[in-house]
């Protein structure tokens, strides 16, 4: 039998009932509203909140992550039967209650947890499937005979992961919401008490903001950066890659999608796109400005030697779950007929491949910045995507790093950013292999249907049907 601490101080109280609630933005543009409708719910107050280290948006999916003090509330005995989740309410109706596990690491301190709400970066809370109302988000605990809400409260208020996010839904049959997550305070009941909570709240839009987006379409290269050649030398990536990315963004649009992509030109211009992808005009910092939710970054591969290896490869950021990777991979083969990559390394499964830092890339890294004299990056791991596609749209959540230390590149200002593009890099097939690169100058379309279905089917599961 485990025990709950017979001397619990939970404050009960009803919040409809509490008139000191202030609407406290922690910043603008965000602003937060306690819900009207949550009535009575069970709150931990005083210095029991579970303290917040980031919540983010990656791709539609929501996650928070940080420490619980359960001292007062559960033994160390207890802790492993006691369920930890994260809830979401808009009113004290159990029906209407979201709940996602918490991954829960109860090793660090006897009675302090350590909790994230993912176990993959993709996964989590889907923002799009949100009501439109105003939700707490807490983390409930449900011991053996007590069950227990806890609020949440920044770790520290200028903490990038704390910051308040403006988020907004995917394009559905022409509507959108916006969704603003962010910390509030409420006068607690106990005199000059507050209670800080996370407040996600959601409206309805009419249309979304001129220069919000929901997808970018990156055409890979450009400029003075042809990419890869085909056999012969008449094509480069910098021109079939626009070629193919237009036909993409027209059918995402034919679709209903509002696409932004990152250039529309195949000239071969003095911009250098390589280096110049954080500038304020360039590509990187231009596709965070969209606050789209993917990002499809439109590739050939080249190997070694010529017509050596053949068929299309997906890379995902390395703690992605592959839902939406397998979805592209299988409307690909179905709209093309053709094969995934024959090539095996950084394979995951059939078309998908994951490169995060080997330990020769990092070693790479480490000699670039000792030849440059600067700084090794700190916190590259091998789930650091390798790809800056990938990684720096992610912000903090896929580890972007670029802030200027190398100065052949400027800081991408959006690397600790706690709202993150969910990535991909589409290599359609290998353009010095004769045979595919005649099929793709062919059949471009094909793709570009492959990668408008899968999306569609994964973002709009109920249309499946
Ligand atoms: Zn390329």
């Amino acid at each position: 039998m485990k025990r709950l601490v017979p001397f619990l101080l939970i404050i009960s109280f009803v919040l409809s009932m509490l008139t000191g609630c202030v609407k406290q933005p922690p910043l603008e543009p965000v602003y937060v509203v306690q819900p009207k409708s949550l009535s009575v719910v069970d709150f931990a107050v005083d210095d029991v909140f579970a303290v917040v280290s980031r919540f983010y948006t990656y791709g539609i999916h929501f996650n928070v992550e940080g420490t619980l003090d359960v001292t007062n509330y559960f033994t160390a005995d207890a802790l492993p039967d006691t369920k930890f989740e994260l809830s979401l309410k808009y009113n004290d109706k159990e029906e209407d209650e979201i709940l996602l596990p918490l991954l829960v690491d109860k090793t660090d301190t006897e009675n302090v947890i350590k909790f994230t709400s993912a176990e993959y970066i993709n996964e989590g809370i889907n923002l799009d499937e949100l009501l439109k109302k105003n939700y707490i988000a807490t983390i409930k605990a449900t011991g053996v005979s007590a069950v227990y809400y806890f609020t949440f409260a920044p770790s520290d208020e200028e903490a990038p992961g704390c910051q308040p996010i403006e988020y907004y839904t995917i394009t559905k049959k022409k509507k959108n919401n916006r969704i603003n997550i962010g910390f509030g305070t409420c006068d607690g009941k106990a005199e000059g008490s507050k209670v800080s909570f996370l407040a996600v709240n959601v409206e309805g839009v009419k249309t979304l903001p001129e220069d919000v987006y929901d997808v970018v379409i990156d055409p890979g290269h450009g400029g003075r950066d042809p990419g890869a050649m085909s056999n012969d030398g008449s094509i480069d990536e910098r021109k079939l890659n626009l070629q193919n990315a237009m036909f993409i963004k027209e059918k995402l649009e034919g679709a209903g999608l509002k696409v932004y992509i990152t250039r529309t030109s195949a000239e071969k211009t003095e911009e250098d796109t390589v280096h110049n992808v954080y500038d304020d005009d360039g590509k990187i910092t231009k596709a965070m400005e969209t606050k789209a939710k993917i990002y499809l970054a439109i590739h050939m591969n080249s190997s070694g030697r010529a017509n050596s290896y053949s068929g299309f490869e997906i890379y995902v950021a390395p703690r992605d779950s592959l839902g939406l990777a397998r979805s592209f991979s299988k409307e690909i083969k179905t709209a093309t007929g053709r094969n995934a990559s024959t090539l095996d390394q950084f394979k995951v499964e059939d078309g998908i491949y994951s490169r995060g830092f080997l330990s020769k890339d990092y070693d790479e890294l480490a000699h670039t910045a000792k030849q440059g004299g600067f700084k090794m990056y700190e916190n590259v791991t091998e789930n650091t995507p390798y790809y800056y596609f990938i990684r720096e749209v992610g912000g903090s959540i896929t580890g972007a790093y670029t802030d200027g230390r190398n100065t052949l590149y400027s800081a991408n200002k959006y690397r600790n950013s706690n709202q993150g593009i969910e990535s991909y890099l589409f290599e359609l097939s290998y353009i010095n292999n004769d045979d595919d690169l005649q099929f793709v100058l062919m059949n471009g379309e094909m793709f570009a249907t492959g990668i408008t279905n899968g999306l569609i089917k994964y973002l709009y599961p109920e249309a499946k049907k």
